[in-house]
């Protein structure tokens, strides 16, 4: 089984903790905004705060979503870096984990023989080009990038 990297987990942590950092600041405008309510001196300069945090509150929860998901499935396994091969391998303890979870939670249903779930499904062999590199599909005679022969 692959191990997930020391850099992964820390980046998936981290990542969680700048996104929820980014919602409580997110909601601290609503909750500053409640207090305040009825209050309009220095309205214009709450407003402003308010723009900023909700604004900033949102950067950071995007931010460590992005980042989170990076540590959770790896650089190529989020899209990151276009690269399949790497990307398989990425994801391979991400759907490991939740199709094994999945397949375990069936079992003790006795559901999964019924209904064929847990079966790995087949690996999706990708033709690579010789001349641009692009990852055709199986069976393809030209490539779908650049049209040379594969
Ligand atoms: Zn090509």
């Amino acid at each position: 089984m692959t191990q997930i990297s020391t850099e992964r987990k820390t980046a998936y942590y981290l990542g969680t903790g700048i996104a929820l950092l980014g919602l409580l600041l997110f909601l601290s405008v609503f909750v500053t905004a409640a207090l305040n309510f009825g209050n309009f001196d220095h309205f214009e300069a709450q407003v402003r705060s308010f723009g900023l945090r909700a604004f900033g509150g949102i950067v950071l929860l995007f931010v460590g979503s992005a980042i989170r998901n990076v540590g959770a499935r790896g650089l190529a396994g989020s899209g990151v870096l276009l690269d399949p091969e790497q990307a398989r391998e990425d994801l391979k303890p991400f759907s490991h984990m939740t199709g094994g979870m999945i397949s375990d939670t069936l079992d003790k249903a006795n559901l999964g023989k019924h209904l064929g779930v847990g079966a790995r499904p087949d690996r999706v062999v990708m033709l690579k080009c010789r001349e641009c590199g692009f990852h055709n599909e199986e069976n393809s005679k030209f490539c779908q990038e650049c049209g040379s022969e594969v």
